[in-house]
């Protein structure tokens, strides 16, 4: 859909991408341009530079109750390359990834980059693609080295209910399996306390938190994360960075050192901003007929369900041809729930109306 948009005459709105649309805050940039011109520009230890360690490590605690020393973490080039090492790290050649769907798909091939097995156990439509730890739970065995739980959801803007989280740690735990806790977007949760999975189950060992800057701090091109958790397998981490990307950027990390232990109201700008639309995009979906859509309860994300009886993928051309909004379609996230559209409400609030006007011209004439 970016590309069919790309090459689109006249005006669109985007409705499509998953990146904030706010630029990173200047006292960010200036923090990163200073530590440039001071010489930060050599290589860091692998693990990162040990006052980033410190600032991830103290937001953790601080803001998602989630404790790790600094030498429990990793600096990664994104929440992507967290990801990628946590797969690299705890899935053996043949072993299996278990992943909720509906589901972002880097996780699949990640899976296969490990020489891994990716599987998708769907969550139910009816209770809005909730997380159903049973259902998990039931597709486990002892070939499952480790399960994503992708909490808020991307793509369904959910956020898993603490107890059933629990219960998938506990039982991975049982199969000695982890659980990579994929919390990019935590720091975007509006309807309740953005607390980290490791933070509420009795078996932190085994979970893996994956964090970054890219969405709640406006951060994505910076390309800074971090992965989070038990000691030996931070070290196992470690030692596979060093011949992956040797160290994330040593200015990105002096700009996450700025993000997260200087002022903090630009980031609560946005996220406000982020939660008004929020409240748009609910209101909307309810007053337009035939639409609905699980609320979304962080990230920026509504997942859509046009109550129509066509692939997803049809239905967002005609979107885009016929009426100039781009959504991205369901099949792109899985197996689960292929008759859906992603919203992604990173967006101005008169841009999200006029995509609106438009989504309820086009599924009305559809
Ligand atoms: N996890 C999820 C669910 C995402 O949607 C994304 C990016 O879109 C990422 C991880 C990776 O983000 P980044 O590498 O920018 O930190």
């Amino acid at each position: 859909m970016f590309d069919l948009a790309q090459r689109h005459d006249g005006d669109l709105v985007r409705l499509e991408v998953g990146e904030p649309d706010f630029d990173t805050p200047g006292h960010v940039i200036d923090a990163a341009a200073s530590a440039a011109r001071d010489g930060a520009t050599h290589y860091t230890s692998n693990a990162g530079l040990p006052e980033c360690r410190r600032a991830i490590s103290d937001t953790l605690a601080g803001e998602y109750g989630v404790d790790h020393d600094p030498d429990e973490i990793v600096v990664t080039v994104g929440g992507m390359e967290a990801l990628h090492l946590a797969v690299l790290a705890t899935v053996s050649p043949g072993e299996e990834l278990l992943v909720p769907g509906p589901t972002w798909p880097n996780y699949e091939t990640q899976a296969t980059l490990a020489d891994g097995t990716f599987r998708e156990v769907p969550m139910p439509a009816e209770t809005g693609f909730a997380l159903d730890a049973d259902r998990v739970i039931d597709a486990m065995s002892d070939d499952t080295a480790a399960v994503v739980l992708t909490t808020p959801s991307n793509p369904t803007g959910r956020v898993f209910d603490p107890d059933e989280c629990r219960a998938v740690v506990e039982a991975a735990a049982e199969y000695d399996a982890y659980v990579i806790a994929d919390e990019v977007y935590l720091g975007l949760t509006y309807d309740g306390p953005a607390e980290g999975i490791a933070a509420y189950t009795g078996h932190p060992d085994h979970v893996l938190t994956v964090g970054s800057c890219s969405k709640a701090y406006a951060m994505t091109g910076w390309r800074l994360g971090w992965l989070a958790g038990d000691r030996d397998v931070i070290d196992e981490v470690v030692t596979i960075h060093e011949s992956t990307t040797a160290c994330a950027s040593s200015v990105a990390q002096h700009a996450a050192i700025a993000a997260l232990t200087g002022p903090q109201e630009p980031f609560e700008e946005m996220y406000r901003a982020f939660e008004e639309r929020r409240d748009l995009v609910v209101d909307r979906v309810d007053a337009i007929d035939g639409l609905s859509c699980p609320r979304p309860e962080g990230a920026f994300y509504a997942f859509l369900d046009p109550g129509l009886d066509e692939p997803a993928v049809d239905v967002a051309k005609y979107l885009l041809r016929e009426h100039g909004v781009v959504l991205a379609p369901g099949d792109g996230f899985g197996d689960t729930a292929p008759g859906r559209l992603r919203l992604s409400f990173a967006n101005s609030v008169d841009r999200l109306e006029e995509g609106f006007d438009r989504i309820e011209a086009g599924l009305a004439e559809y």
